[in-house]
C-alpha cells in the first residue's frame, strides 16, 4: 500500500451515525413489532436521518441515541413486567414454596418431581 491516504476526519464520525441510526432502527423495528407507540423516537430518528444527509454527523448520532433512549426504556419496563417467577415454585398441595431441587415438600410431602 503505497502512499495511504489517511481517510477525512469525520469518516469515522460518518460511520458512528450509520450505527447510531441502523441500532435505532432495530430498537424501533421492535417495538413496531409489538405494537408500541414509537412516534416520538420515529420522529427522532428521522431527524437523525435529515442530519445524516447534511453531513452532521454528531448530530445524528446524538438524534439516533436519543430515538433509541426511549424506546429502550419501554423495553426495560417491559422485561422487567414480563420477568417469570423462576425458580419460584409453589406446593399444589398447601402452597407452601418450595424450591426447585426439593423432591418433595417438606410441609405436606406433596412430591414435586413425577418420577
Ligand atoms: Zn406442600
Amino acid at each position: 500500500m503505497a502512499e495511504a491516504k489517511a481517510p477525512p476526519k469525520d469518516a469515522n464520525q460518518e460511520e458512528e451515525a450509520k450505527k447510531a441510526i441502523s441500532a435505532a432502527e432495530d430498537a424501533l423495528a421492535d417495538l413496531i413489532a409489538d405494537g408500541k407507540d414509537t412516534k416520538d423516537a420515529e420522529l427522532d430518528l428521522d431527524l437523525a436521518r435529515d442530519a445524516m444527509k447534511e453531513g452532521d454527523f454528531a448530530g445524528a448520532i446524538e438524534l439516533a441515541n436519543l430515538a433509541r433512549a426511549g424506546p429502550e426504556k419501554v423495553k426495560a419496563v417491559k422485561k422487567e413486567k414480563a420477568k417469570p417467577d423462576v425458580g419460584k415454585l409453589k406446593c399444589p398441595g398447601c402452597d407452601e414454596e418450595l424450591q426447585p431441587e426439593w423432591p418433595t415438600c417438606p410441609v405436606c410431602g406433596y412430591k414435586t418431581r413425577g418420577d
